[in-house]
Parts: structure tokens; sequence; C-alpha cells
């Protein structure tokens, strides 16, 4: 136990990275920076650092900071950083810090596959990867005569860069379609991308790589909007389960995707190690890429980490040091639902610093993750966002691991609680066919 791991961001994602890594026999110390009110959070007993910013005013080290994220690996010895967010990975944090430790997470340059919609597009079509049909504009009038001119089922319009899940728009029609069009273009000189919508069902493909190796993760599949039913506005996520099992075929055709995206970025020059992680449409004519993201998803990582079963600092090391190809990841055959508690009002207004109360302890069934908490200054656990918590518990069944998270759900308080009770109805409305009796549901 020599080893101290520092993971970067504040959600449950990062909650659940440090619980996997405190499990290694490797780990003596897993940081959070920011953090939340999860126990991983780096507290000010272990700063023990004060940047001089000015002669007589001594800062607390502010871990949003990459200069004092600096600092933090050095007075902490850290020999592994593991970046949650899109933002610090696309800023290029993975290029500054790789001197002084291990970073999993790709370059600057590797994360233009989330960074940039257009690019991403245009590498899936340079090297024959599967994706929906589209066109990219810069200017409104060319961009709706296009839209006019399309016979697609459905259009989706893209902004290009990072918009934290807000950039993805679904016209019903081409009128409003028009209408959105001209409203994103007044507020962005960035290229934007309009799509052809895909019908099918959607999971995420995540896969852990070295730049020349992948080794999956099972796939999950995320609950975005804010109501049962999969109605209202879309969310950050409101729960997901882990494994969504695909035909064998399927299977094989999204691993090919994923190295192949691994292989043209090494081609590329730009080698991509870290986390990678494909949103995909499974048509009717196959499994088709929405979105790449360059990390860890949210709430994914919640229901995915739970299941594996080799150490998670092994992995990380062996991605950064282009060693992955030694490692067999191995996973559990069980099942996994995360249930996200939210405020009343999210994703639009709702309340914040309210107590949070009987949290159950952690047990081998049920792992409650930090998402938006905080402990305030009367040491009291509050909420300082619309998600509060996610709820992942491992079963035989999703039946089972649907029980014990609505049980442990029942014994958490805060006032205007709410969360939905049909996380998995995907599997449950599926439970009679064969392919899920054979993963146990
Ligand atoms: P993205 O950030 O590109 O994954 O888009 C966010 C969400 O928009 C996805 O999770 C899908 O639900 C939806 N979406 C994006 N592209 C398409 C598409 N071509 N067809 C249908 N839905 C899409």
């Amino acid at each position: 136990m020599s080893k101290n791991a520092l993971i970067i961001g504040s959600g449950a994602r990062e909650h659940a990275i440090a619980w996997k890594l405190d499990q290694s026999p490797h780990v003596a110390n897993a940081y959070v920076a920011p953090g939340n009110g999860c126990k991983f959070t780096v507290q000010e007993d272990d700063l023990h650092i004060v940047l001089q910013k000015t002669a007589n005013a001594p800062t607390a080290i502010d871990l949003n900071d990459i200069e004092h994220v600096k600092e933090f690996i050095k007075a902490h010895n850290i020999d592994l950083v593991v970046i949650g967010p899109e933002q610090q990975i696309c800023a290029g944090w993975e290029d500054e810090l790789k001197s002084l430790t291990l970073v999993c997470a790709p370059s600057r340059m590797a994360s233009f596959l989330e960074a940039s919609k257009s690019y991403a597009k245009d590498f899936m079509i340079d090297n024959q990867l599967p994706t929906a049909e589209y066109s990219t504009f810069t200017e409104f009038n060319e961009a709706k005569k296009f839209i006019e001119s399309v016979t697609w089922k459905g259009i989706v319009i893209k902004q290009d860069g990072l918009c934290g899940g807000k950039g993805v728009h679904l016209p019903k029609t081409k009128q409003e379609a028009i209408e959105k069009l001209q409203h994103v273009m007044k507020t962005t000189r960035d290229p934007i991308v309009i799509e052809e919508a895909l019908v099918g069902y959607e999971i995420s493909a995540l896969g852990f790589t070295d730049g020349h190796t992948v080794r999956m993760m099972p796939f999950s599949q995320d609950h975005k909007r804010v109501f049962e039913g999969d109605r209202g506005e879309n969310t950050g996520g409101m729960g997901a389960i882990c494994p969504v099992i695909v035909p064998l075929e399927i299977e094989e055709q999204i691993l090919e995707i994923l190295q192949k995206t691994v292989d043209a970025m090494s081609n590329a020059g730009a080698l991509y190690k870290g986390i990678l992680y494909a949103g995909l449409m499974i048509t009717s004519d196959g499994p088709k890429i929405l979105e790449y993201n360059c990390r860890f998803g949210d709430p994914e990582t919640e229901v995915i980490l739970p299941l594996l079963e080799t150490d998670l600092y092994e992995i990380c090391e062996a991605c950064c040091k282009g060693t992955l190809h030694e490692i067999d990841v191995k996973w559990s055959k069980k099942s996994v639902i995360g249930i996200v508690m939210a405020i009343q009002g999210y994703p639009g207004a709702f309340k914040k610093k309210i107590p949070i109360k009987n949290i159950p302890l952690d047990n081998e069934h049920t792992v409650i993750f930090h998402a938006g908490t905080q402990i305030n200054e009367d040491k009291v656990l509050v909420n300082t966002s619309g998600r509060v918590l996610c709820v992942s518990s491992v079963g035989k069944s999703f039946y089972e691991a649907k029980q014990r998270a609505i049980a442990a759900i029942s014994s958490i308080q805060f006032d205007e609680k709410h969360f939905r009770r049909d996380i998995g109805h995907f599997v449950f409305n599926l439970s009679n066919s064969l392919e899920y009796s054979k993963s146990g549901v």
C-alpha cells in the first residue's frame, strides 16, 4: 500500500472511481478534489500547503486550479491522477500534469473526439465508422436550405463544442428545426452539425485503452429524462443499469468500433489513452455512433465499477504505461441498478442547502455515491445541486438489485426528494425474452 491517487471532479462518478481505487491493495490514499460530501474529498487537513498568492494573503489551495493541483500532486506524492470531467480533459490537463505523475486521461489533441462534434463526425466518416448522415454549416441560409432539402425521418442539430449536455437539439418538425437553428446560430460562430435522427435503442459502450489495446467494460444504459416513462426534460442522468446484453454479433461490431477508433487516433498521431466512451444507437442496420466522450460517464460509472473484479489501479497504470495487453480485465456476472436521488424542480429551479439524513452505511450490495452534496460549516450534509446521490445496488438479478436500491432510498431523508422508480424498465419489459433470462433478470 504505497500509492496515492487523485481523482479530479466533484460528482458521483468521481466518488465511484475513488471508491474502487480505494479497494486496490496498492492504494494508500484516494483523494477526490474539488470533491463533494463524500469521504474521499480532500479535507483542509489534507491540504498541508498554502500558496502565497500575494505577499500577505495566503490562499488555501483551490483544486479547480491546475497550478494548485500541481502543488498538491507534489506535496502528496500522487502516483496517479484520474480526470473525471470533460472540461479539464479538453483543456489539456493531461498534457500539463504528465511530467509530474501518471495521468489516466487522453491528451488535449485526443480529446477533440469529444471537444468538437464536427471533428468527431469527420473522423468517423474518414475512418468508415458507422454514424448518422450529416453536414456541417457555419452559415444560416445554407443550413436552412439543407434542412428544407433533406428527406430524413427526423433532424438533429448539434453545436460543435462542449455544452454541458445542452448542445444537442431534437426538433419535431422542419419548421422547429429552422427556428432552433436561427436561435443557436445567433449565439455561436462555431460550426453546427445537422444530422439524421436515428431510430433504435441507446447504449453506452466504454472501454479502457492504452492507445493500442482496448478492454471493454460491460454495456450500460442511462435514463436521461427527469420523469418515469422517459417523460419530461433531459437531465444529467436519473439512473442507469449494467450490464445491457446485446446479441453477440452486435457486441463484436461495437468492439470493432472502439478498436478502430483507437487505431485511427494512433495513426493520426493523437494516441488515445484512458477511457473511451461511445454513445451508440443500436439500429436495424447495426450500432451507429451518436457521440464520443473522452472519459467515464455519469451515472454509467456508478453501475459499471461495482462489477469490476480486476484492480482498477493496475488497469489505470497500464493505460498510462501502454501495458494494457498484459491485463485480463474481469467483470462480475451480477446486475447493477443505480438510481439518482434528485431534488424536485431539477433540471429547472430547485432548492439548495437542504439537509440530508439517514444515509445507510455502504454494504456488500449497496453503495451510496455522493453527487451534489457538501458538508456545511455546521458539519451537516446538504445538497449543492439538483442531483444529490446515486444509490447503486448489485443483485443476482436486476429485480434483486432494484429492491435493494429502493430499500436504501426509502431510508434516506431529505425534503423535496425525487427519483425514478422505473430505472431499468427496458430490461424489466423484456424480462421474458431469452437474451435477458440468460443475464438473470
Ligand atoms: P450526443 O451528445 O450527441 O450523444 O446527443 C445527446 C443525445 O441526443 C443522445 O443521447 C441521443 O439521445 C440524442 N441524439 C443525438 N444524436 C442523435 C441522432 N442522430 N439520432 C437520434 N438521437 C440522437
